[in-house]
């Protein structure tokens, strides 16, 4: 079996356009609204030469309550069956409750976890991905799926975590 890379993370931080980056293709869909994503939607990546699976991950109900065991149940997923996890935060946004619900999962995870402070399009944003330290899992990853910024390098580390 190929090695899985687990993306996970609240609504609409950016988790189907990460994984569109990383597969080269719009297969994910992308949305304004969230719970558009169907649980846990696999796809095949190459990337210097490796086979990986990404996992994107979604099935939200589009209100607010029981949003962090839902994220809690993702994370819990993604430690069973993922080689590496991939946490998406929104560095414009900031670090919310349904974050800090998913970071104190991931926290007790064996499984190699990447911080990635996306929706930092610019060098100017890139300010607001230093606030994600405070999920207490190593250093915040800033990139821009939307426009792929440092995509490239991402991909680098995700595969040399596996
Ligand atoms: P998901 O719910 O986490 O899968 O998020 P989506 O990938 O569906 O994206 C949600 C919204 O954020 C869409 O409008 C995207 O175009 C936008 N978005 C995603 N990545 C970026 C980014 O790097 N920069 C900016 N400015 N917007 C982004
Ligand atoms: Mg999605």
């Amino acid at each position: 079996p190929l090695p899985v890379v687990a993306v996970v993370g609240r609504p609409n931080v950016g988790k189907s356009t990460l994984v569109n980056r990383f597969i080269g293709r719009r297969a994910a869909v992308v949305q304004d609204i969230p719970g558009v994503t169907r649980d846990r939607i696999s796809y095949e990546a190459l990337w210097n030469g490796k086979t990986f699976t990404v996992v994107d991950t979604g099935g939200w109900e589009p209100k607010a309550s029981g949003m962090a065991a839902a994220i809690a149940r993702q994370a819990e997923y993604a430690m069973r069956t993922a080689d590496v996890i991939v946490l998406v935060v929104d560095a414009q946004v900031g670090v919310t409750e349904t974050d800090l619900a998913a970071a104190k999962v991931l926290r007790r995870s064996k499984t190699p976890v990447i911080v990635v402070a996306n929706k930092v399009d610019d060098e100017r944003a890139e300010a607001g991905a230093a606030e994600l330290w405070s999920l207490g899992l190593g250093e915040p990853f800033p990139v821009s799926a939307l426009h792929g910024r440092s995509a490239g390098d991402l991909l680098d580390l995700v595969l040399d975590s596996m």
